[in-house]
């Protein structure tokens, strides 16, 4: 009898580890957050991390987090957020699509994510669930029907994956032969 091999990995676990590694390309030094927008066919449409507007002199702009030194010399003042950055570079429509996001959303985001009409929020972490950004962005979610929900990655799917690449750099180094 034979039986139908299963893929290792769910699409959620996929887009959610692209989005994973769409953060580790972000410069913050202290919040690195990535996002990928996926459509009704497991199609990924775009992704996004935070950083600087693009094509910006970026050596011109601090990474400094501190307010008191005005928003003119901080990040926020031109740190665009990796979920807008998804939508902003989005290369068609993304109305029904799901969002992938390793942070939960804060409220100007969910603002363009509510306005674009995306379907689902899938988030890794809700670190700042009692922050009101947070808070508002979900009151935004719910007014305008957006499904959110937390996922996780498992150590054990890391692991198998580190084994998986190890496996292809290893037939890259040695043509398949031990
Ligand atoms: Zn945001």
């Amino acid at each position: 009898m034979t039986t139908t091999p299963k893929a290792p990995i769910s699409w959620d676990e996929y887009f959610m580890l692209q989005a994973m590694m769409a953060s580790f390309r972000s410069k913050d030094p202290s919040t690195k957050v990535g996002s990928v927008l996926v459509d009704e066919n497991n199609h990924q449409i775009s992704m996004g991390y935070n950083g600087f507007i693009a094509g910006i002199d970026e050596s011109q702009i601090p990474w400094t987090k501190d307010l008191e030194q005005g928003l003119v010399n901080t990040k926020y003042g031109y740190v665009v957020h990796a979920e807008a950055n998804a939508i902003l570079h989005s290369p068609r429509a993304i109305e029904g699509s799901r969002c992938y996001v390793t942070l939960f959303p804060c409220n100007e985001c969910a603002k363009l994510i509510a306005s674009k009409k995306v379907k689902e929020v899938v988030y890794l972490s809700d670190k700042h669930q009692d922050k009101e950004h947070t808070i508002v962005a979900k009151k935004i979610f719910d007014l305008s029907g957006i499904n959110y929900r937390s996922m996780t990655v498992t150590p054990n799917l890391l692991e198998e994956l580190q084994g998986h690449l190890k496996a292809l750099l290893h037939d890259v180094q040695f043509g398949g032969k031990l």
